[in-house]
């Protein structure tokens, strides 16, 4: 959220690696900028949810889920200040090997042992209705998140072929039990109705600290199948969508082109006008456009194309041919049919003809929500932009 001053304030600090010190002491200097743990969280006794990006299970060191290193020096950080009711946990991408399992192979339960830490029960999950919600008016939420009372969200930078990146609003999707997370895809089958979902669920489930993982982010192919891209920075702050703002600038992206921050604004969720944004840099006061200059990563491959989204007003009737693709790459499928089973569509949009090895989708059903390449265990499927968007828009390659 912003302040009373209707300004927010971002803490965006060296965190050069992953280790427990160096990313105990940036933590550690957000939060004393911020007041401690006490001035976001007055009641000691309270069940807090820490919530880590745990998309899918995936070596740590690939940048496909929060670090480790992240999860425990928030852990560290509740548990020295005197919480004990702490507790962990996310929804996956898809609903096997299951939320406890991906949880130890991404390192997180081993991370929590020490601090008591539990893992919430994301096995089942319980209509929410959320009646002031702009868009979504209603959620199927996890379990273990309506059973505590606070969320600490624990987010990583990373791009995301739907939003183009994910940060701290996109990160609360977790909170959606299981497959009803698909459900919202087709609810909310384009980018900026389904940033709007993101929005009231961030409105409905506010945290009380975002802390963004951009030591190392993930680029290209994201959010499971990207290039790990060293960045050395932790970002921390009370208001997401700011958060989100600052995250652009470190990866020279407009932020004006990434839904979930313009609708996170409209709908109150926090700021994405620079001129209300302080970024706090080594006790230095930075505007979201001086971070991009100095810190911005202009090689950083995130999409920037603008033809997709109706800006070139004159070809808007062209629309269905500038729209990217999901392909798969048939050298690297192995016909898992893992693709297949995330489509949310029924029937679904991609299916493997009588035959043949590999899925062939059916572009005119899809509806582009990525599912499939985000779901994809082998990196076989690739997000790409038609001949025509690359011709009309200059910011395609
Ligand atoms: S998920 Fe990937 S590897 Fe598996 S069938 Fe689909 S494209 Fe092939
Ligand atoms: S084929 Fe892929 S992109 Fe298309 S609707 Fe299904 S999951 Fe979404």
């Amino acid at each position: 959220m912003t302040g009373q001053s209707g300004r927010a304030a971002v803490y965006l600090i060296d965190c050069p690696d992953y280790g427990e010190e160096t990313v105990a002491k940036a933590l550690a200097s957000a939060l004393s900028a911020l007041g401690g743990w006490e001035a976001l969280l007055p009641e000691k006794a309270e069940r807090i949810l820490i919530k880590p990006n745990l998309l899918t299970r995936a070596d740590p060191e690939r940048a496909v889920t929060t670090h480790p290193a992240v999860f425990s020096a928030v852990c560290a950080s509740l548990k020295r200040a005197g919480y004990g009711n702490l507790f962990f946990g996310d929804s996956p991408g898809a609903p096997y090997p299951g939320a406890e399992r991906i949880a130890e192979e991404c390192g997180i339960t081993a991370a929590a042992a020490p601090f008591g830490a539990v893992q919430a029960d994301f096995s089942g999950g319980r209509e929410y209705p959320f009646p002031g919600g702009r868009t979504a008016k209603s959620f199927i939420i996890a379990n273990g998140v309506l059973s505590c009372d606070r969320i600490v969200n624990v987010c990583k930078l990373k791009t995301h072929m739907l939003e183009r990146m994910t940060g701290a609003q996109k990160n609360l999707f977790g909170i959606v039990y299981g497959l009803n997370k698909g459900a919202c895809h087709v609810k909310y089958p384009n980018a900026a109705d389904f940033a709007g979902m993101l929005a009231d669920l961030n409105r409905a489930f506010p945290p009380v600290l975002h802390v963004m993982d951009a030591v190392d982010a993930m680029e290209g192919n994201g959010p499971h199948n990207g290039t790990k891209k060293h960045l050395g920075k932790l970002l921390v702050s009370t208001d997401p969508v700011a958060l989100d703002v600052v995250a652009c600038s470190l990866i020279a992206l407009d932020p004006a082109l990434v839904p979930t921050n313009r609708r996170g604004a409209m709908a109150g969720v926090g700021t994405d006008d620079p001129a209300r944004i302080d970024v706090w840099a080594g006790g230095e006061r930075l505007t979201p456009g001086e971070v991009r200059e100095r810190y911005g990563d202009a090689a950083f491959d995130v999409y920037r194309g603008k033809a997709d989204r109706g800006n070139v007003r004159q070809l808007r009737f062209l629309s269905p041919l500038l729209k990217k693709r999901p392909r798969i790459d048939p050298d690297r499928c192995v016909s898992c049919g893992v693709c297949v089973r995330s489509c949310p569509l029924e029937p679904k949009a991609l299916a493997v003809p009588e035959g043949k090895r590999v899925p062939v989708y059916d572009y005119k059903r899809c509806i582009r929500c990525f599912c499939c390449q985000e779901m994809c265990p082998h990196g076989a499927i690739s997000v790409k932009t038609t001949l025509l968007a690359r011709l009309v828009d200059r910011n395609l390659k």
